[in-house]
């Protein structure tokens, strides 16, 4: 799943590529992908975009108009992604069951009459589970899930005193509560696990717990983590972010491979439809914690 980090590099990737250009026709592939209704999807076309940005793990396109702006809100969910197109195909695609769920392709560019073809952007999702949630709104604010969003960890105002303050009486562990898009906007599962690690603290610690000195270490890691991640995957095309994602992971989707602070090897806990991973060492004193699920099904 893209996370804060890789969508951050999608909007830069596409403000270079979108801003003044003109939307063009765009097609709804997959059904249920849309999930507002007024103003359509055909209301884009024609319009110029101004802005491509990001709140919390949605990418929003700002478009201007006659009638004022108007957004394309995308949220890619866990097996969504974003495709850059140099050339779309001379015909709209067929609604199917393939991967594409939406394409917006762009009017030809004044300024560049020997383009290879009409350019643009295809969303899609592999997997059965469709959540690729597309939005179209005028304002981002709109979105439920914007609107719900906490403050945004790359922000100024995300000050240790901040973080001080949403910590304060929460009684669930940290790896939920970093996770949780309305307290911090943009973290996930693989981010989360990171941020613990660089911060040496246990996923389970509960978030009240922590000391003055473990709120300010968490602060820097959360910082630390997000803008290395961000560093790291700017200036990368569309397509080569989720390899980026890979490869910076120091302890997340590493189960059973040595630590690379320590040495230990990093475990996991699984749930239902997710896991994480975690240093022993590094982040529990050395005791592994216990796998409710493999737990479970040994009594
Ligand atoms: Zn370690």
């Amino acid at each position: 799943m893209p996370e804060l980090p890789e969508v951050e590099a999608l909007a830069s990737f596409l403000t270079q590529r979108l801003v003044g250009r003109v939307v063009g026709p765009v097609h709804q592939v997959a059904v249920n992908v849309l999930k507002t209704y007024d103003p359509p999807l055909t209301a884009l076309r024609g319009r110029t975009v101004r802005a491509v940005g990001r709140r919390g793990k949605f990418l929003v396109i700002t478009t201007d108009g006659a009638d004022g702006p108007l957004c394309l809100v995308v949220h890619l969910a866990r097996a969504g992604w974003l495709r850059w197109q140099v050339k779309l195909p001379a015909e709209p695609p067929h609604p199917g069951r393939g991967p594409l769920a939406l394409r917006v392709q762009l009017e030809p560019a004044a300024d560049d009459p020997g383009a290879p073809g009409p350019s643009g952007f295809d969303l899609t999702e592999a997997g059965t589970q469709k959540r690729l949630a597309v939005y179209c709104v005028r304002e981002a604010d709109e979105v439920p899930g914007i609107a719900r969003l906490g403050p945004d960890p790359l922000d100024e105002a995300f000050t240790l005193e901040a973080l001080t303050a949403l910590l304060a009486g929460e009684r669930r562990q940290l790896k939920g509560v970093l996770r949780d898009q309305s307290v911090l906007a943009g973290i996930g599962n693989a981010y989360s696990d990171e941020v613990l690690h660089a911060a040496r603290l246990s996923p389970f610690k509960l978030a009240a717990k922590l000391t003055g000195p473990e709120v300010a270490t968490l602060h820097a890691a959360i910082g630390s983590t997000l803008r290395e991640a961000v560093e790291r995957s700017r200036g990368l095309a569309a397509g080569e972010l989720k390899a980026e994602k890979k490869t910076g992971l120091r302890v997340h989707g590493r189960a059973g491979q040595p630590c690379p602070v320590c040495g230990d090897t990093i475990r996991e806990v699984s749930f239902a439809d997710s896991a994480l991973q975690y240093c022993p060492t590094c982040q529990t004193g050395g005791k592994p914690l216990a796998d409710r699920r493999l737990s479970r099904l040994l009594k």
